[in-house]
C-alpha cells in the first residue's frame, strides 16, 4: 500500500509546526495547508479535504497549543479522530447470519475485481462455517462464467450459470431456487460490469435486484483509481441500494482516499478490502488500523 508516503507528509508538516516559535493561527494554517495537500494527493476528495481542515481548526484549541501542550499530539490526534469518523457512516450493514438464508448481490465496474471478490467473500464465511453459493449473472462479458466457475471449483463452492442463457434476470432467479433448495444459507449474485457507468448497466442491476431481493448490495471498487472514486460510488449508489463496500487491490497503487470518498458517497461502510489476487488476500476492515497506516 502506498500510504506511508502520506504518513511521512503529515509527519513532516507537523514537525515544521512543532519548531516554530510561536503557534499562531498562520502557524496552524499553515501546517493544515500541507496536511491537506497530502490527504488530496491520496486522492481524498478535495471538499472531504476542506471540511475536515475546518473542523479540526473548530476542534484544536490554540490557547493550548501554545501553552505548550504536546502539539503534535494534539493536531495529529484531531486529524485521526476526523479520518476515522469519515470512514464511520454512523450504521453497521446487513451481516449474515448462519443458517438463516440471505442474498448478496455484488455490483462494480469491469476490472474492478468484483469476479474475484465474489469468491474472495464466500471462501471468508465458507470458512466460519457458512454454506456459500455463488450465481454468475453476468451475460455481458465472455469469460465471466469460466472465471466464476474455475475461482468457485478451486475453492469448492457450488455455483450456477450458463454459457446459453443470456437474460441474467432468468439466470439470478433459477441460481436462487437451485440453492434454496439445496439449504444454501449465503447466496452471491455476481453481476455485470461496464467498462464506464452506463445507464444499461445501471437498468440491468436495478432488474436483477428487483428479481431477486438482495438482502445486501455490496459495491466494488479498485481503490486505484484516484480522485474519480467519489463519482463513481455515488452512481452505483443511485441506481443501487448499496449498503456495504468492498475495495480491491489495496496491495497496487491505492493510496487509501478512496476509501473515504467511497463511505461518504454511499453512506455505507467499507466491509472488506482486497490485498491481493489470491482467494485469501482479503482482510476485514477495521477503521482504526486502516487509519493509523494512512497516518504511518
Ligand atoms: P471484474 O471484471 O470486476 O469481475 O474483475 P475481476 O474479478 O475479473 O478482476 C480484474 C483483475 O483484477 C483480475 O486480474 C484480478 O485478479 C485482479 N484483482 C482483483 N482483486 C484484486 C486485488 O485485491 N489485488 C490485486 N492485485 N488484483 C486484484
Amino acid at each position: 500500500m502506498v500510504l506511508a508516503e502520506l504518513g511521512g507528509r503529515i509527519s513532516r508538516a507537523l514537525q515544521e509546526m512543532t519548531n516554530a516559535t510561536v503557534i499562531d493561527e498562520k502557524v496552524l494554517t499553515a501546517c493544515l495547508n500541507e496536511i491537506s495537500r497530502a490527504l488530496f494527493q491520496a486522492d481524498v476528495q478535495l471538499k472531504m479535504v476542506q471540511t475536515m481542515c475546518t473542523n479540526i481548526k473548530k476542534i484544536v484549541n490554540l490557547e493550548d497549543l501554545a501553552a505548550g501542550h504536546n502539539k503534535r499530539r494534539i493536531i495529529q490526534q484531531a486529524v485521526f479522530n476526523e479520518l476515522c469518523s469519515m470512514l464511520d457512516p454512523g450504521k453497521p450493514s446487513f451481516s449474515p447470519q448462519k443458517g438463516k438464508p440471505s442474498v448478496i448481490m455484488f455490483v462494480g465496474l469491469q476490472g474492478s475485481g468484483k469476479t474475484t471478490t465474489c469468491t474472495k467473500y464466500a471462501y471468508h464465511y465458507q470458512k466460519k462455517g457458512f454454506k456459500p453459493a455463488l450465481i454468475c449473472a453476468d451475460t455481458f462479458r465472455a469469460g465471466a462464467f469460466d472465471q466464476l466457475k474455475q475461482n468457485a471449483t478451486k475453492a469448492n463452492i457450488p455455483f450456477y450459470g450458463s454459457y446459453t442463457e443470456t437474460d441474467p434476470v432468468k439466470i439470478a432467479q433459477e441460481g436462487l431456487e437451485t440453492f434454496r433448495a439445496e439449504k444454501c444459507d449465503l447466496i452471491i449474485v455476481d453481476t455485470s460490469g461496464r467498462h464506464k457507468q452506463e445507464a444499461a448497466l445501471f437498468e440491468e442491476m436495478r432488474q436483477v435486484a428487483a428479481a431477486t431481493s438482495p438482502d445486501l448490495v455490496i459495491f466494488v471498487m479498485d481503490g486505484s483509481i484516484g480522485q474519480a472514486a467519489f463519482d463513481q460510488a455515488q452512481a452505483f449508489k443511485q441506481s443501487a441500494s448499496v449498503g456495504a463496500v468492498i475495495i480491491t487491490k489495496m496491495d497496487g497503487h491505492a493510496k487509501g482516499g478512496g476509501a473515504l470518498s467511497a463511505v461518504a458517497a454511499t453512506k455505507s461502510p467499507v466491509i472488506f478490502i482486497g490485498t491481493g489476487e489470491h482467494i485469501d488476500e482479503f482482510e476485514t476492515f477495521e477503521t482504526k488500523p486502516f487509519v493509523s497506516r494512512l497516518l504511518g
